[in-house]
């Protein structure tokens, strides 16, 4: 048995002060709460308590990419940033196409037991497009899978697309999809606008995410089945995604931090950090975005956290491979363009990067729950007031490739609960757990 914790006199959700009591990994109390004998006193004044984050779209490389992350190192990261649920995307290598890989990747997040990882499963066999993989027998494996994800390159056959979203109403899951003309985007290497044409870089179009975005929609809706769509980057994906929520079509989308931060600008520097698929768009993609996840068309904040070797970063931009990190400094970043700029509350950021990612993934039965009495004790504690400057090699994940180094972020996930064990505590917050 362990110590009970209490949190004592944390803002829950940014807005009611109270204590919470810990122990054997559930929430016993919540208010004023008394203090047990032998308990560990975490003095929360002034910190933000939300349930733990549970992210819809994690790259954690293993198997086959140890040299970038591991499970290991990719659930510190997720600690570190309070997380507790990741759902592991499936273009590993092997790919997660079977229910044999998706058992290995879920019993090797629960061995090391810093967040709970969820993976997704392939919706084709080795992400090729052509057949789909057994996607009954991942959902009935003990991973349980419930989302499909060829992420990284799109479910680009309409065919393919529509026994996929057949499928997965056998068991309430959803499709999950990379929304990428593969065709309109051949050899792109950025946002296609002024910027790309000026630096002579070949341009990805916004029609090539919009014209997936649209397609998908309804495909959903001739199906009547459930698609999330991944990564949206531009105003136009917002417009579709909201006509497509106005018609009741089973629809979920999400942004990523770094849509929501960065512009094509970037790509001025030539530095591959900020190379990304999708691109980075136009402040005016930026700015739709940020609406959409204030009124809540857009659903869910997820990080699409995705860590490469230097190799392959540490070269010219061209031949760089795409993505950067994001589960460390996601908290940091969604405070600073939405939460400090008055776009949303706390509450707000415990429903897009916790409840709502959760019901979508559907793990609420143990995720995204109420900071309430009898609840499971997943909770991350924010200080909004610890403004700290990203160093890349400071942080817990095994790759370097941030966008962010250097920057400051004006606050941090403190310590992170799973079940009650701290799976990150601040070295501000080591004291009481001495
Ligand atoms: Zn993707």
């Amino acid at each position: 048995m362990s110590r009970p914790i209490v949190i004592k006199n944390a803002s829950l959700y940014g807005d009611t002060t109270a204590s919470l009591l810990i122990e054997d990994g559930v929430i016993t109390a919540v208010g004023d709460v008394e203090t047990p004998d032998d308990a560990v006193v975490v003095e929360a004044d002034g910190l933000v308590a939300l349930p733990g984050l549970v992210d819809l779209h994690t790259h954690l490389r293993e198997p086959g990419r140890e040299d970038a992350e591991t499970i290991e190192t990719g659930s510190r990261a997720a600690a570190r940033g309070g997380w507790t649920a990741v759902h592991a995307m499936a273009n590993t290598n092997p790919v997660a196409d079977t229910a044999g890989v998706v058992e290995q990747v879920y019993s090797r997040g629960q061995e090391i037991g810093l967040c709970d990882v969820f993976p997704v499963g392939a919706v084709t066999v080795g992400l090729k497009g052509e057949h789909l993989s057994e996607m009954g027998a991942m959902a009935s494996s003990k991973a349980r899978v419930r989302l499909f994800s060829d992420d990284g390159v799109c479910v680009y056959d309409p065919v393919i697309m529509r026994r996929a979203l057949e499928y997965v109403k056998t068991f309430d899951g959803a499709v999950v999809q990379h929304a990428q003309d593969l065709r309109l985007t051949e050899g792109a290497q950025m946002h296609e606008g002024e910027v790309s044409a000026e630096l002579g870089l070949a341009g990805w179009p916004a029609v090539a995410e919009e014209s997936i975005v649209a397609r998908d929609a309804l495909l959903a809706e001739h199906v009547g089945s459930r698609v999330h769509v991944q990564h949206l980057s531009t105003a136009g994906s917002v417009e579709i995604v909201r006509w497509a929520k106005d018609r009741a079509i089973q629809v979920t989308a999400e942004a990523t931090p770094h849509h929501l931060l960065l512009t094509d600008e970037s790509a001025r520097t030539y530095d591959p950090l900020f190379k990304v698929n999708p691109p980075l768009r136009t402040q005016a993609d930026v700015d739709a975005l940020r609406q959409a996840v204030a009124d809540g068309t857009i659903d869910i904040i997820a990080t699409d956290h995705a860590p490469h070797a230097s190799e392959d970063k540490d070269c010219e931009w061209a031949s760089a491979s795409f993505g950067m990190l994001g589960l460390e400094t996601a908290l940091g970043v969604i405070q600073k363009v939405l939460v400090d700029t008055g776009a949303c509350t706390w509450r707000d950021v415990a429903r897009l990067m916790s409840e709502a990612p959760a019901r979508i993934g559907q793990v609420d039965d143990r995720h995204g729950r109420p900071l309430a009495e009898g609840e499971p004790a997943n909770i991350t504690l924010v200080d909004p007031n610890a403004a700290w400057t990203v160093e890349a090699d400071q942080l817990a994940s095994r790759a370097r490739n941030t966008p962010y180094g250097g920057i400051e972020l004006p606050g941090r996930a403190v310590a992170t609960f799973l079940r009650g064990v701290p799976t990150h505590v601040d070295p501000t917050l080591e004291g009481a757990f001495a």
